[in-house]
């Protein structure tokens, strides 16, 4: 790390740095600059360096603290290339552009079964939809819970889908883990950080939901929990972040994909529902995810959207998922990618 002395700071300021620095255990280099002066350090393992800078922030003449390497290191691209995520045949990360499509909530046997039937005609491999559902109101619908899981997983095995599905609390984890393929981690619980160890220690693939005011660095820390608990299986979603815009429920942040391509090994997937909030901006932002490197597409589709207990403004119909997979599929081959469909040409 390099710490930065203010303008005017005196050697013997920059001294106790350096001094502090060495009882630390850091290998320490001052240059001493015509308007400021820095130190530099070197040395000690990464655990150790966030207390260090905060120590060293509150000493005299200190401005700043800078680090030079990443935060993170299980999830740094450096790692590695590329992860493909492989759920029981499903490659997440590789060639194929990946759909996961369902309602948000199930509700009922009927409604899922016909909408699980429906995506995966259409060319999708996974299922979602949430048992158990993170609701703003505490009066809301909270989800069937266990029937929910049930039913999603009779849908899976039904209609060769695998199953991916909220799981919102460490005590949750070993029941869901029990019915899904995939556990969704979502926006609420992005830092929730024994949640995140604990999805770590299942050992089941992890889809990690952007936190609604999470930074990328942010993001990658919580994906860090995971991986350094021991489970590298990790899909990141960006589903929008909290800005001023009010016309659109979040912000759909598209640089983020190739943004994060650059950072991390770690497949990325881009849900247009909750990052957009109103159906009639699903197609056209789930191309522009394919078109700017998405991995895949978590979409909310719903036999009747208008009647649907959570999340029907964002859900897209049957008709209109029919009408998008094959134009989806022209985007892939545009990229060099494929959605594992027929295309038309
Ligand atoms: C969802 O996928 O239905 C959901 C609640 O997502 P998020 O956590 O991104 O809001
Ligand atoms: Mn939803």
């Amino acid at each position: 790390m390099i710490i930065v002395m203010r303008t005017g700071s005196n050697r013997d300021q920059v001294d106790a740095v350096s001094n502090r620095l060495i009882e630390l255990g850091y290998k320490t280099n001052p240059i001493f600059g015509v308007e400021k002066s820095i130190v530099c350090a070197i040395g000690v393992p990464e655990y150790d360096k966030m207390e260090a800078a905060d120590q060293l922030r509150s000493l005299d003449g200190v401005d700043d603290v800078v680090f030079i390497s990443k935060p993170y290191k299980f999830v740094a691209k450096e790692l590695r290339g590329k992860t493909v995520v492989d759920v029981d045949g499903v490659k997440i990360g590789g060639d194929e552009v990946v759909m996961m499509a369902g309602p948000c909530t199930v509700e009922s046997e009927a409604q899922l079964m016909t909408t699980a039937e429906a995506v995966a005609r259409g060319g999708a491999k996974v299922l979602r939809g949430g048992a158990y559902k993170p609701s703003t109101s505490p009066y809301s619908f909270q989800g069937m819970g266990l029937p929910g899981l049930e039913l999603l997983k009779e849908a899976g095995r039904r209609f060769n889908l695998k199953v991916i599905t909220e799981v919102m609390h460490v005590r949750k984890v070993e029941e869901v883990c029990e019915y899904a393929d995939i556990l969704q981690v979502g926006t609420r619980n992005a830092q929730n950080y024994d949640l995140l160890r604990e999805v770590g220690l299942s050992k089941k693939p992890v889809l990690l939901k952007r936190g609604m005011t999470a930074r990328l660095e942010e993001w990658l820390l919580a994906a860090e929990y995971i991986a350094s608990a021991g489970n590298e299986r990790i899909i990141l979603c960006e589903r929008g972040i909290r800005t001023f815009e009010t016309h659109t429920r979040n912000t759909l942040d598209l640089s983020s994909v190739p943004a994060l391509a650059s950072l991390t090994h770690l497949p990325v997937i881009v849900d247009p529902s909750q990052g957009t909030g109103r159906r009639e901006l699903v197609p056209p932002m789930s191309k522009a995810a394919i078109a700017c490197g998405a991995d895949g597409l978590l979409v909310e589709v719903h036999p009747n959207p208008d009647k649907a207990i959570k999340d029907g403004v964002q859900s897209i119909d049957i008709k209109a998922y029919e009408k998008l997979m094959p134009e989806l599929g022209q985007v892939a081959e545009a990229v060099g990618r494929s959605l594992g469909i027929p295309v038309r040409v």
